[in-house]
């Protein structure tokens, strides 16, 4: 068939690449169909400013159109009428989607969609090659994302991790420089725009510069703290220097004038240079009680140090006549909202809440009296763990500022790899995502791993699709992906992997609780069980000529991870620490191995970083 896509003149280039994206898949769906399909693209704005991303669809078997509220949105469109089609974008790996072949009968829709938030992101986290970074981004609107966040001024160290295969003692360092990073951050930088995504930049690394040391990682600084930098540092136990000697880590004395200005003049540099940056985020040091303890600073609180240093910010942008967005922090010492200091200019800013702690057992919790925010003591701070204390805070800033808001969270970064089944941790996204308009936010960015993908990406295809329908169902979700990833057999996958969350703990494994825990043992011993069950289940979808789908070869690899995982975790909660780090070792050596055909679906350095800090395994004992 003929398909035929008209673009107005002058069309921006995400509704030139929706065009393309719209022609190639529906020429592989009706290829076995005659004559010409004429779709035409058009862009209707919206008359309030900043609503999320809208699109309509009138498709028959003649032709139709797709129109959005902006060229994204477009794109967002032709996407979601191709999965309302039968298309099923799996996974950000190449090749991984179903496109079904279809009649012209079959081009039936007449739809309107508004997205329920206007942030739906992911943020950069991990060890990722060129081509993971660039599947991702591609990836992103097909799922109903509209945002990535390059993290730092250059994903170097994300780069780096891949490159020179941290964590893998079985390969070698390959080629790679700062030069190279930069380069790929352009050519991602690039697909993004090319798609109309919006680009989040920067987050930590702005107080290492301040002190004169590039932080663009969370890496120990390469040369000592210059001297006439010292008096910027903050003041720690009566020292002024690098915490731990990481630039990333360390915070300012901001009652030395000088500290807030370079940091203001640094930001303000960067947003003139940087134009493309959609919304820049300003943050202080990743690390907490390492605030100054200076007399000056001891006056007023962090918060309201950092409100007025946003405020400096914001009136040199103002000056400068920029537009960029800014996004400031709720988290650490950042959590206790401002005594006295409030933005003048809130349009100019966006709240991001990073409830770091909270437990990924269950999703947030609204409704009731939230507690009393605990009076805030200088570097003696405790992080609330509960969903309900967490949120304490988030209503304290509201109370300031009512200006844009997301949450930024890590169901994917970390917590995951405690559940093995992925359907628990997918459910749990699920209802956060339901509860974000309760609590006054306006979307979600999620800091992961790119590669969250054993045994499959639908935690991740879950979050995007709910945030762009809060209403979506997560049970027809998991039919949605399963049947399309497994296959007619796919309540069979979908109820083993539903057995092992429930026998599964993300806090355990993110070194939440004892570590010696008999409930934790017993549950692992459990989860061995029905793994060593369901290679029978398997074995029936290996035929002579390979896996009936490639999801259950994927099933193959991750039952092995599991039953080595879980043997791990399973001696840990016995209280055999030497063991466990004997049977942790199997497992580095197991998926060390096997990294280089699993590469996308595993992010190995993370895993073995995650188990080793959090969940306490001690391999150092062997
Ligand atoms: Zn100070």
């Amino acid at each position: 068939m003929n398909i035929k896509t008209v673009c107005p003149p002058e069309a921006a280039e995400p509704m030139t690449f929706a065009a393309a994206e719209l022609s190639g898949y529906l020429g592989r769906m009706l290829a076995g169909e005659g004559g010409e399909l004429s779709i035409s693209l058009g862009i209707k704005a919206d008359k309030e400013k900043g609503l999320p991303d809208w699109f309509s669809v009138e498709l028959g078997p003649e032709g139709g159109s797709i129109v959005g509220n902006n060229a994204r949105s477009v794109l967002l469109g032709a996407y979601d009428c191709l999965r309302r089609l039968g298309c099923r974008f799996l996974a950000p790996v190449k090749g991984y989607e179903a496109v079904p072949a279809i009649t012209r009968q079959a081009l039936s829709l007449s739809y309107e969609h508004r997205a329920s938030f206007y942030h739906r992101g992911v943020c950069i986290e991990g060890a990722d090659s060129r081509e993971n970074v660039l599947d991702f981004i591609d990836w992103l609107p097909k799922v109903g994302y509209n945002s990535f966040f390059l993290q730092f001024k250059s994903p170097y160290i994300f780069y780096a991790r891949w490159y020179e295969h941290r964590g893998n003692p079985l390969r070698e360092p390959e080629p790679f420089t700062r030069l190279d990073a930069l380069a790929w951050m352009e050519e991602a930088e690039g697909e993004l725009k090319r798609r109309g995504l919006l680009l989040h930049k920067v987050g930590h690394g702005w107080t290492g510069e301040v002190l004169g040391q590039e932080a663009q990682s969370w890496d120990a600084a390469p040369e000592p703290l210059a001297e006439d930098r010292r008096p910027l540092a903050a003041q720690v136990d009566g020292q002024r220097g690098l915490w731990k000697g990481v630039p990333a880590n360390t915070n300012l004395c901001f009652h030395n004038g000088e500290a807030a200005d370079a940091f203001a003049a640094l930001v303000a540099d960067y947003a003139k240079e940087n134009p493309n940056v959609d919304y820049l985020h300003v943050w202080l040091a990743d690390e907490y009680n390492n605030v100054c303890e200076c007399e000056g600073c001891r006056q007023t609180t962090p918060s309201d140090q950092y409100v007025e240093l946003l405020n400096e910010i914001d009136r040199r942008l103002t000056a400068e006549g920029l537009g960029t967005k800014l996004v400031f922090l709720l988290y650490q010492e950042l959590l206790w909202p401002p005594v006295q200091a409030r933005l003048t200019n809130p349009e100019r800013f966006v709240l991001m809440f990073a409830p770091i702690s909270r437990t990924f057992e269950r999703s947030y919790q609204v409704g009731g009296d939230p507690p009393h925010i605990p009076p805030y003591t200088r570097n003696r701070i405790i992080l609330p763990t509960s969903l309900d204390e967490n949120l304490a805070f988030l209503r304290g800033w509201q109370g300031q500022f009512a200006g844009d808001g997301f949450v930024y969270d890590y169901p994917l970064g970390r917590a995951h790899y405690g559940d093995f089944g992925y359907v628990k941790i997918a459910r749990v996204i699920s209802g956060d995502v339901k509860r974000l308009r309760e609590l006054g936010l306006n979307g979600y960015v999620s800091c992961q791993e790119l590669r969250a993908g054993l045994p499959n990406f639908f935690p991740n295809y879950v979050l995007g699709r709910t945030l762009m329908d809060e209403k979506a169902d997560v049970n027809r979700l998991l039919e949605e992906y399963f049947s399309a990833a497994y296959g007619e057999d796919w309540p069979l996958a979908a109820d083993y992997l539903f057995q092992l969350s429930g026998l599964s703990s993300t806090d355990y494994v993110n070194g939440k609780g004892e570590r010696r825990d008999g409930e934790t043992a017993r549950r692992m011993e459990d989860a061995r069980e029905l793994c060593l069950d369901f290679a029978a289940v398997l074995d029936r979808h290996r035929g002579p000529e390979g896996w009936a789908t490639p999801f259950w070869e994927l099933l193959d690899y991750h039952r092995d991870y599991v039953l080595k995982l879980s043997r791990a975790l399973c001696r840990l909660a016995q209280g055999e620490a030497e063991r466990a780090g004997e049977s942790w070792a199997a497992f580095r050596d197991l998926i060390c191995e096997r990294e280089r055909e699993l590469q996308p679906w595993l992010d190995v350095y993370r895993v073995l970083e995650v188990t080793e800090k959090y969940t306490g395994f001690r391999p150092g004992q062997l």
